[in-house]
């Protein structure tokens, strides 16, 4: 078994779209990025590629590239899988943390979890998330951004 973390943040600004797992969150502000800025996504992929020892997304999708921009996180993440399979190795589960304020995720997370299991060709069990806030500390307290943090384990 291998073992992989992911962390990543991105700012929240007005006139943006809200993308969370693939999910279209209704909100008044949305993630800044390259991409679809999906900071769940994001995470997810990093622990995959941390856990096969591949790196991070920032080596595979550099955001200089501008074939990047706007990028649907979730095609990325196909890339991802695919990477990992090639390397001998499947997703055995991974358990992600989405940390912001507001909006409330609760309602949106199993459609996020559907989207990332399909992605990842896994049941939903196998991608567990959770949404918390941060008591209106920090960065994320104060509505500035959103983060995600992600681990997994690969099985060969
Ligand atoms: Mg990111």
């Amino acid at each position: 078994m291998r073992i992989g973390h992911g962390y990543d943040v991105h700012r929240l600004v007005p006139d943006r779209k809200l993308i969370l797992g693939g999910v279209e969150v209704p909100y008044e502000k949305g993630l800044l990025g390259h991409s679809d800025a999906d900071v769940l996504t994001h995470a997810l992929m990093d622990a995959l590629l941390g856990a096969a020892g591949l790196g991070d997304i920032g080596r595979h999708f550099p955001d200089t590239d501008p074939a990047y921009a706007g990028a649907d996180s979730l095609k990325l993440l196909e890339q991802v899988v695919e990477l990992i399979r090639q390397k001998g190795y499947r997703l055995g589960n991974a358990d992600c943390t989405v940390i912001a304020q507001r909006p409330k995720l609760a309602s949106y997370l199993p459609a996020m979890q559907e989207n990332l299991a399909r992605i990842c060709g896994v049941e939903p069990d196998q991608i567990n998330l959770k949404a918390t806030t941060e008591e209106k500390l920090g960065f994320t307290g104060d509505g500035s951004g959103i983060s995600a943090h992600a681990v997994c384990l690969l099985l060969p």
